[in-house]
């Protein structure tokens, strides 16, 4: 049960949602926090954690 806890920990820490269309994204929260990253679908980057709501 502690594993299964631990990976989806992990997963939600490198997931991120587009706040413009709501995409999710799997990536490395440093490149979020640099603004690295961009929205596949709307090429914007502003990102969520997923957990947040
Ligand atoms: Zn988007």
């Amino acid at each position: 049960m502690a594993k299964i806890l631990e990976a989806q920990n992990r997963l939600f820490k490198n997931m991120f949602v587009c706040k413009k269309c709501q995409t999710k994204m799997k990536a490395d929260p440093q490149k979020i926090l640099k603004g690295k990253v961009k929205c596949r679908k709307c090429q914007k980057k502003s990102f969520r954690p997923l957990k947040k709501k």
